[in-house]
């Protein structure tokens, strides 16, 4: 038996490498064991590497379709393995799956990282690059091509001789102080605790009491605790009448990573700060923001704090009348003195049950999931005629369901929901494509998930929140269904971070139509509309404390936006005071971040001159949607179909700015968003 006929047996055998004969091409989930992963991973980059090395030793002159076409083509197998393997490492895991997992993360880095670092394949690109003009290139051929050659460069695969070796020693020392940046935080985490006393849980609701109960158990402490866990502090902030003790668990939470000793990141962030901006000057940019921005919508620093200060004027206006608010109820309460930081979420908490009160637990019976699930099918069938068809097919949880998607009878993709909460799933809720919409080398059609960690009842109920969780993930998934174009590396989701939860938070809006609540929220029992004064509440309670809410985040995102744009500061601290006094930071609030516990920004790359981006992709949501208003109503057909042939059709093919520009007619402005968030009269 011949070496290449062994290797054809091994992928008869494994479920993976085969040809997937099932509907649509699913994954065959009941085929495939947890055996399977590792030789069928380990078979799938043997396979790329080759492919690989055939397009970097290919003989023939350099062209599009041997050198950016045949990388597109490349890798099938790695993509059918991981489509399968992330799925359900992060919706269904196990032990075994963990330890997969842990074994695959540095063995898929260290594949893609000797990709981007072979020299005779980056030649190739490079001449490829360098003909662009006379190969007569599509537009997206030519924006594959510029996107794939960037890629490339900024890795670093451009430097040679000692700029190349510091290049690799910068992004050792990188990865290493980003793990113990995020280490320590945990640790200081870990470490803090504030016992409580039977007498100082007066006050807390039930649920807060349990948690820190349980708290205290896992402290192995007999009494309730509180700790540094977001979903702990800030509850305990919200409703503790104790000023005392809100003020010593204030102080903890806001010290993490500045406590001195051996979990002190204040050193490490600022050696990160250096680095970076090394690693950009390296890579011939004025500084780290300038590389980073580069590929975003927003392309440089100057757009970004533009779209930051807009926003901030009005914000702070509106936190300044809401703190004279707060300070005058806590007066009252007998407190003397200024509000504090401490303070806010108390007093703001009474506000809010005083002017908008809602009963969750009213709310619930009208927020069914299946209800909700047909609202978001609802929309998109008026927005964009696409049908949803129940599909029995085997997947990988019971809990799991599927949906064929079409259009005028046609096949557009595959729909699946994993929507209940488990042990076994990762918190959150998000989209993935296991397998991505493209027609190179052939015609693949999208196989969507949606992830979510709803409660599981019978009958299902949501929060108004999950609600719109629902809405949120079902927008990106359109966002992949819908897509069409011809690479994969553009396809769907493929966009700038500053331009990908554009059509997830858009779609959040259609929940807010009073026409779909009214004929989708229907109490799961009699089937009745839900009250036309709930409704209100509901509509109403979403710009509730905007002002500290903006506040808190865009100080966080001047501040990384500053320390990246400009040589990076020796003392992260005294820069950090330096911006927010120049912002005019009001008293009674602190960034939501501040840098010794800034994960986004220090704990790896990817929200690192780039936090602004929440904000960025609210800006532009509310701009969007208020080109459907102005077009005639949430429903208007030439809109939707505007938004579908200029943005969630076209993935990353085109610039994601000239993509707005198309559908919009401009660039987005802020007017709706402070609107929306209540920060100018509507
Ligand atoms: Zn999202």
């Amino acid at each position: 038996m011949s070496e290449g006929a062994k290797k054809e047996d091994m992928s008869m055998a494994n479920p993976l490498l085969q040809d997937w004969d099932t509907p649509f091409e699913l994954a065959p989930f009941d085929r495939i064991s947890d055996a399977d992963f590792a030789p069928a991973l380990d078979e799938a980059l043997a396979a790329h590497d080759a492919e690989i090395a055939a397009i970097a030793n290919e003989m023939a002159e350099p062209d599009f379709d041997n050198v950016i076409g045949a990388l597109e083509a490349a890798g099938a197998a790695l993509e059918k393995v991981l489509g399968v393997f992330f799925t359900v490492a992060g919706a269904d895991s196990t032990p075994k799956r963990e330890e997969l997992q842990r074994a695959f993360s540095p063995k898929l880095a260290r594949h893609f990282a000797a990709v981007t670092a072979n020299k005779a394949l980056f030649a190739r690109i490079e001449a490829v690059w360098e003909e662009r003009d006379t190969l007569g290139l599509s537009d997206e051929q030519a924006r594959v091509l510029m996107l794939t050659r960037r890629g490339f460069v900024r890795s670093g695969a451009a430097l040679a001789g000692d700029a190349d070796a510091r290049m690799k020693e910068i992004k050792a020392r990188l990865a290493e102080l980003g793990t113990k940046f995020t280490q320590n935080l945990l640790a200081d985490e870990r470490e803090w605790f504030m016992e409580l006393s039977e007498a100082d849980l007066d006050g807390l609701p039930d649920f807060v009491v349990d948690t820190a109960r349980e708290a205290g158990r896992e402290k192995g402490v007999t009494g309730p605790v509180v700790t540094l866990s977001r979903s702990l502090i800030v509850p305990f902030l919200q409703f503790s009448p104790r000023r005392d003790l809100r003020e010593k668990a204030f102080a903890a939470w806001g010290a993490r990573g500045a406590n001195g000793g051996a979990y002190d990141n204040r050193a490490i962030a600022a050696e990160i700060l250096a680095l970076r901006e090394e690693r950009a000057k390296l890579l011939g940019y004025a500084n780290f923001a300038a590389f980073k921005l580069e590929t975003e919508m927003a392309k440089t620093p100057e757009a970004v704090r533009e779209l930051l200060m807009a926003v901030w004027e009005p914000a702070k206006a509106q936190a300044e009348a809401d703190a004279t608010v707060l300070e005058e109820m806590m007066h009252s309460d007998g407190v003397n003195g200024q509000l504090e930081p401490w303070d806010w979420r108390y007093y703001a908490e009474k506000r809010r049950k005083a002017e908008h009160d809602l009963d969750e637990a009213a709310l619930k019976p009208y927020l069914s999931l299946e209800a909700m699930i047909s609202a978001a099918f609802s929309c998109a069938n008026r927005l964009f005629g696409l049908e949803f068809k129940p599909l029995e097919v085997p997947l990988y949880h019971a809990d799991c369901r599927a949906w064929e998607v079409t259009r005028d009878g046609k096949h557009v993709a595959v729909f699946i929901g994993d929507y209940f909460a488990r042990g076994s799933k990762r918190s959150g809720a998000w989209c993935s494509a296991m397998r991505a919409q493209a027609k190179y080398p052939r015609e693949q059609a999208p196989v969507v998930i949606n992830v979510c960690n709803f409660n599981k009842g019978d009958p299902a109920l949501l929060s108004y929140d999950d609600a719109r969780t629902l809405f949120h993930e079902f927008g990106h998934a359109l966002h992949q269904m819908l897509s069409d174009v011809t690479y994969e590396s553009v396809s769907g989701t493929s966009v700038a971070r500053d331009f990908v939860e554009l059509p997830s938070q858009l779609y959040e809006h259609w929940l807010e139509v009073p026409e779909v609540l009214r004929e989708f929220a229907r109490h799961v029992d009699s089937g009745e509309a839900m009250p036309e004064a709930m409704l209100e509440k509901v509509l109403g309670a979403a710009n509730f404390d905007q002002g500290f809410q903006t506040v808190e985040y865009v100080a966080s995102a001047m501040v990384d936006l500053e320390f990246h744009d400009g040589a990076a500061p020796e003392d992260v601290m005294a820069r950090q005071e330096e911006i927010l006094t120049g912002m005019g930071l009001p008293h009674a609030i602190t960034m939501r971040h501040a840098s010794p516990h800034f994960a986004h920004v220090f704990s790896g790359d990817g929200y690192s001159s780039g936090y602004y981006s929440y904000m960025w992709s609210e800006v532009m949501d509310a701009d969007a949607f208020a080109a459907f208003e102005e077009a005639g109503g949430a429903f208007d057909a030439g809109m939707a179909q505007s938004l579908e042939e200029n943005i969630l059709s076209k993935g990353g093919s085109v610039d994601a700015g000239a993509l707005y520009e198309r559908f919009r007619g401009r660039l987005p402005g802020v007017e709706a968003l402070l609107k929306g968030r209540g920060l100018v009269d509507a």
